[in-house]
């Protein structure tokens, strides 16, 4: 077990809980139907975002599934195409929920560590032809989580959105967790969000709120995403509950991501000096470690159990590699409790 008996959850933050703080927040929130736009935490909500990201609107949506879905549902008609990159969440992670819903198809594009450059896209619009789809959007994800909380470089994301803009298409950003993008990059908001006609932002992430995601752009394609949200099922009522505890987390957990990257940062160093684990990639940008073990330790799923029973949780994501992500629940204080319990989980493997 680790030293004080509580679990060490790393492996997701959206597992983290609402603060007292937070819970307090949300108990005297101010809510109406939001169905008839009378929630007044859901519309102060949705100014703060949208002012935030520097755009007219914003949209309050119950998961960061249904606002990508609907950034790509607002500018895309059947037989239209994305380009996206391969081991990105909306191509792998949504159930293809565009193809589904709109008749939309997407073509991926490989990544370097999931980061692509203007070049890779040039070829990748298909002539106006009565046989082929219509090339009609670029989704970009930063930070881009299976490649390691990864930061798209600003200059990389500039360049692809104004090729895009040149040639015509609009541009989404997956921006599940733009704001650790922004704290470990000290560019703005709104810097990377001029580049993108919509934005989808997770409050439910390193935010710490329990539930929610806003859609952002200019008004005319957030009226189209409120029609469609309510299409879907999206329509919610007093949810000024939920809406309270997101600006809640947009007031006061966003400087604190630092210290999930920091957290990040010394766990991946600690894990590099364990025998028989490799990190996928450097030192991590942001708050999510990626390693991989060798066999010798055993297969991944084997490695997650052993350390589970002890008291650190952990998610493997293929045969051989395992995910990490630090976040509002567990402190940064402990993480030293968590690399010694590593250590001794390893040893006990036999044959090390
Ligand atoms: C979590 C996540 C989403 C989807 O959010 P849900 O609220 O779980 O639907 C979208 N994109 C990325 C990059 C994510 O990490």
């Amino acid at each position: 077990m680790t030293t004080s008996g509580t679990p060490l959850d790393y492996r997701s933050d959206t597992l983290t809980r609402p603060t007292p703080q937070m819970r307090e927040v949300m108990a005297h929130a101010a809510v109406g139907d939001d169905v008839f736009a009378e929630d007044p935490s859901v519309n102060a909500l949705q100014n703060h975002v949208a002012k935030l990201l520097g755009k007219e609107a914003a949209l309050f949506i119950p998961s960061g599934t249904m606002s990508n879905q609907l950034g790509v549902l607002v500018h895309c008609q059947g037989g239209d195409e994305l380009l996206c990159e391969t081991g990105c969440h909306i191509y792998n992670y949504e159930q293809g929920a565009f193809a589904q819903l709109g008749g939309i198809v997407a073509r991926t594009i490989d990544g370097q560590q999931g980061l692509l450059h203007a070049s890779q896209l040039a070829t990748k619009i298909r002539p106006r032809d009565a046989h082929l789809v219509r090339t009609r959007l670029v989704c970009l994800e930063n930070t881009h989580n299976m490649a390691g909380g990864r930061i798209h470089p600003y200059e990389q994301v500039k360049d692809i959105c104004s090729w895009a803009h040149d040639h015509d298409l609009v541009c989404h950003l997956d921006g599940a967790r733009l704001m650790n993008a922004v704290v470990a990059t000290g560019i703005a908001a709104t810097k990377w969000a001029q580049h993108f006609d919509t934005i989808s932002l997770c409050f439910s992430k390193g935010l710490g709120a329990p539930v929610g995601s806003a859609l952002v752009g200019d008004r005319g394609v957030i009226e189209m995403a409120h029609r469609k949200r309510k299409m879907l099922g999206g329509g919610m009522r007093q949810a000024g509950i939920l809406a309270a505890a997101a600006d809640f987390a947009l007031t006061e957990h966003v400087d604190r991501l630092a210290e999930d990257h920091l957290h990040a940062k010394t766990l991946a160093s600690g894990l590099a000096g364990i025998e028989g684990i490799q990190l996928m990639q450097g030192s991590p940008d942001t708050n999510i470690v990626l390693f991989q073990v060798d066999p010798v330790i055993g297969s991944a799923t084997a490695f997650v159990e052993q350390l589970a029973h002890s008291g650190v949780k952990m998610l493997a994501v293929s045969e051989n590699r395992i995910r990490a992500v630090t976040h509002l629940d567990v402190p940064y204080a402990r993480v030293s409790e968590g690399l010694d319990t590593i250590k001794r989980v390893r040893d006990q493997i036999q044959n090390i």
